[in-house]
């Protein structure tokens, strides 16, 4: 028997019906004699109305009562789902984070866990009951309610798997699984069966919104098999682990992940000098601004283009901490241009394929998409395309790099 820890997101758990549905479902695998741990969110669109009530108060409410109020939403769940699973004749007992008790830093809002208690949770257990915890949230040391930051559920949970070693983590959401794209772009779009700890995380950071970013780490540096499932139906989902087997039908490419949250900013002109990325991105790492992709080019006659890209919705104060820093570095003009997208192709594949980066560049030549920036690592191409290109583009090299589902 394998003790599995569960967690479902807001809208699997998004009203009574709901609630009684995920109840049913934990009753099975519990009745399959599994012990079970479940973790939920809160139910949809509650954690965006309590923020709604605190900014109706203040604009700049205290982090501290923010997570006080927060909080709530999952204490609700819990609950509500305990009593679903009794009413079905399953024991179940429901804990806070501060019940558990999950231990974090004291940073409110974006707390760290730190360390987590499984007595209580081992000894429910031991009695066949089933354990569920409010995701999201923790205590510290000073027992200060605090929360894991937005999506933070997904934490709560591989962190529970990781400290109790539990045999899988189950993220049960709105989607059946991890797809080699977003299926609303690309309709052939495939589900896949299994994807790297890796992988996973260049597809989250890039931009697929399926898991958050810090549970795959999470679960990553503590080895925790972590599944994406759907709470509405069956299925195996995807499977998220190491990269076990050298399976030589691997496919090359895993996925494709695409971002039209991005900008591009270019100065021209600037003299060719040590110092000068520097006095660059700078001011801009001071503004609080995240930069993405660099490029700055040779120059032949001592001057040089420096062109970078931010979050959209970043690129006006970019622009203004670049006018100032353009007129400082001697540059001849400044260019903004928001109306750019990135593509990724993502997959471990590459490190054993030569050729996958000029069979990208070959397809989005094909189709007449003009590459403004590229970058790599390891396991990723990135480039820069005109936005109007997206769809054109991440459709062709799904098909040219054999992602799309065969027609049954
Ligand atoms: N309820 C929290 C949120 O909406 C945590 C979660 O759902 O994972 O961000
Ligand atoms: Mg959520």
């Amino acid at each position: 028997m394998a003790l599995i820890v569960q967690k479902y997101g807001g809208t699997s758990v998004g009203s009574p019906e709901r609630i009684q549905a995920v109840a049913e479902r934990v009753k099975r695998w519990h009745d399959q004699g599994h012990d079970i741990v479940v973790v939920v969110s809160a139910m949809s669109g509650e954690t965006n109305r309590l923020l709604g009530l605190a900014k109706a108060i203040t604009p700049d409410p205290d982090p501290r009562e923010l997570d006080v109020m927060v909080s709530t939403g999952e204490q609700v769940t819990i609950a509500l789902l305990a009593m679903a699973l009794m009413k079905i004749g399953v024991a179940a007992k429901s804990y806070t984070g501060t019940q558990v008790a999950i231990r974090t830093d004291s940073a409110f809002t974006k707390a760290r866990i730190e360390a987590i208690d499984d007595v209580r949770m081992r000894a429910d257990l031991n009695q066949r009951k089933v354990v569920i915890v409010a995701g999201f949230q923790g205590v510290d040391d000073e027992g200060n309610i605090t929360t894991l930051g937005r999506g933070g559920s997904d934490t709560t949970g591989v962190a529970l798997a990781a400290a109790l070693k539990a045999d899988e983590c189950q993220i049960y959401t709105d989607v059946d699984g991890v797809y080699t794209t977003d299926p609303r772009v690309v309709p052939q779009a495939r589900r896949m069966e299994t994807i790297t700890f890796e992988e996973m995380l260049e597809m989250a950071s890039l931009g697929s919104k399926v898991l958050q970013i810090r549970s795959v780490e999470f679960a990553g540096k503590y080895n925790v098999p972590l599944r994406v499932l759907s709470s509405f139906g069956e299925g195996n989902g995807t499977l998220i682990t190491v990269d076990a087997e050298d399976d030589m039908e691997k496919p090359v490419i895993s996925g494709i992940a695409f971002n039209r949250d991005e900008a591009k900013l270019t100065v021209r002109g600037v003299p060719d000098t040590p110092g000068v990325a520097s006095r660059i991105l700078s001011p801009i790492g001071d503004a609080n601004i995240e930069v993405d992709m660099i490029v700055q080019n040779v120059s032949a006659d001592g001057s040089t283009d420096f062109t970078f890209t931010v979050a959209r919705g970043d690129a006006k104060k970019a622009q203004a901490v670049l006018e100032l820093v353009a007129k400082d570095v001697g540059a001849r003009e400044l260019v903004s241009d928001d109306k750019i997208c990135k593509v990724s192709l993502v997959g471990v594949g590459m490190r054993s394929h030569a050729g996958v980066a000029s069979k990208m560049f070959a397809t989005l030549a094909k189709e007449n998409i003009n590459i403004q920036m590229i970058s790599t690592s390891e396991i990723k191409i990135s480039v820069v395309v005109e936005e109007k290109y997206l769809e054109l583009a991440v459709r062709a090299l799904h098909t040219a790099f054999d992602l799309d589902a065969t027609a049954a």
